[in-house]
């Protein structure tokens, strides 16, 4: 019977998630899913001096944000310190480890002397087999032992999933420190131990560890554990092809949630950064990802974040919710940027910025006019400003091109659009198109030289939703109201506009 699927993720808390990270923790969150193992959380935080408690929470935070579930109980591997160096102690105590009480500085010095005489230097075992008298010598001489791993002869040959068979000489690994001379466990030690207590069958990372799987391979040997497989996924990089870091921009997850990216797309996005499924599909949602996601898809080619193919997704999976959906994913970002209240501390109801309850079919109607145009949650709030306050400047763009070449006919076609909708009966689309369309009839002019100055007037933009529907559901009390300011204050904000033109 193979054994079962149990995989971990191994973070360590020194800051935010990081992309690279959290696309290591979804591999193995996908492959656990689909192989129906268990996906494993392990919080490496031995690292005093670089460790937080708010990176810890912030991780379980990202994790949950994404829907990355874990199994089982979290483990902390600090407080596996005891257990750590009992393992190595063992080691000791089964030959396959020993006390080393070479001073820094003389290891120094013999490294230097074999390389002088061009040969590599591993250690030479002289305290591996020394009495406990002569310990005791050295102690009392105030040498302190580190703990090292026997390194055997011969070749550690292991396949990897990703990059198939790797092989290294074990002549190039120096019997390896375990346990430091102050008695803390080294990194090493800590994974494996807790790899082999954890019974982890597949170690899925990020290929930067891949130099280090020889040794933990000879760990695993010298504790008596059976071998866990193990994966080493590609690099992530930027579009330079440089290690993806903070030089290009963002980098960790929390600050994609913050700009409005939806889990589900940060999800899909990830999975498709070293794998591929051979055909050219690139929208999935996640009940599809876990069903089809294989570790024998993964290449081991680096792989390049392209952000525009992120905003990409995430519009796609935008366009996948319901407005309702999107209306209560969006509010966060009209809260933050003062368009709306958020309603009443327990309410359902939202507010306006004026405090005006904000009409739940309002709502779905801008919601369903800005879902194709918007690539964030984030964009709701930019581009749907309009929607939820008078209060927006005209863009001076779209002042020079549609209203600074002809100000006095504008001030005229505004006054007009501003009469006929007043008198209009009937609010909608259609009557709204037909006021436009006999307008331009009857002044021998065309739709467009209403069409674009209206626009700016209602929204201050050049480009935006339809303008018919835009119009029909600011409603018509909005856009008379803003038709008289727009006419108003048109020829200041003409002249305002030349100025900044440079
Ligand atoms: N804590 C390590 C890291 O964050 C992971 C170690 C491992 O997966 O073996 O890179």
């Amino acid at each position: 019977m193979s054994r079962p699927v149990r995989v971990r993720f191994a973070p360590s808390p020194t800051g935010l998630l990081h992309i690279g990270s959290a696309h290591t923790g979804l591999f193995n969150w996908l492959f656990a899913r689909r192989e129906k193992g268990r996906f494993l959380l392990r919080i490496e935080d031995t690292d005093t001096a670089r460790s937080r408690p708010e990176w810890v929470d912030a991780i379980f935070e990202v994790l949950e944000w994404m829907g990355m579930d874990w199994d089982e109980e979290v483990v902390h591997q600090s407080q596996r310190f005891d257990r750590h160096v009992a393992r190595a102690r063992a080691l000791v105590d089964s030959g396959k480890a020993y006390r080393c009480y070479y001073l820094p500085e003389e290891l120094e010095a013999k490294k230097k002397q074999a390389l002088a005489e061009g040969r590599s230097w591993r250690n030479d075992r002289r305290y591996a087999d020394i009495t406990d008298a002569e310990a005791e010598a050295l102690e009392a001489d105030g040498r302190k032992p580190v703990i090292r791993l026997k390194i055997p002869e011969g070749k550690t040959v292991f396949q990897d999933r990703i990059l198939g068979e790797i092989a290294v000489e074990n002549e190039t690994i120096d019997d390896l420190v375990i346990v430091r001379s102050n008695g803390t466990p080294l990194y090493h030690l800590a994974v494996v131990a807790d790899d082999v207590d954890m019974n982890v069958s597949h170690v899925i990372r990020g290929i930067d560890h891949v130099t280090n799987t020889a040794k933990h391979i000879h760990l695993f040997q010298a504790l008596g554990a059976e071998l866990p497989e193990f994966a080493h996924l590609p690099s992530i990089l930027g579009e330079d092809k440089k290690k993806l870091s903070k030089r290009h921009g963002a980098v960790s997850v929390s600050e994609y949630r913050d700009a409005g990216y939806l889990p589900d797309a940060v999800v899909n996005f990830l999975s498709l950064l070293g794998w591929q499924t051979g055909d050219d599909q690139e929208f999935f949602t996640r009940a599809e990802l876990m069903e089809r996601f294989s570790l024998d898809q993964v290449h081991k080619r680096d792989t390049v974040f392209d952000l525009r193919k992120f905003e990409w997704l995430n519009g796609q999976h935008i366009m996948a919710l319901s407005n309702e959906e999107l209306w209560a994913l969006s509010k966060p970002f009209l809260v933050r940027a003062g368009l709306i209240g958020g309603g009443q501390p327990g309410g359902q109801t939202d507010v306006d910025s004026d405090g005006r309850p904000v009409d739940h079919a309002y709502a779905m109607e801008v919601v369903g006019l800005l879902r194709e145009r918007c690539r964030t949650l984030a964009e709701f709030a930019v581009q749907g400003r309009f929607f939820f306050t008078d209060d927006f400047d005209y863009n001076s763009k779209a002042v020079r091109k549609h209203w600074s070449k002809d100000p006095d006919g504008v001030v005229a076609r505004i006054g007009w659009l501003r009469d006929e909708f007043a008198a209009l009966t009937e609010f909608d689309t259609e009557a709204v198109e037909e006021v436009v369309r006999d307008l331009s009839e009857r002044e021998g002019l065309k739709a467009a030289q209403f069409i674009h100055p209206c626009r700016v007037a209602l929204t201050g933009e050049m480009a935006g939703p339809s303008l018919f529907h835009l119009i029909a559901v600011l409603g018509k009390e909005a856009c008379v109201d803003r038709l008289e300011n727009a006419r108003v204050r048109l020829p200041k904000v003409v002249e305002k506009a030349a100025v900044g033109q440079g």
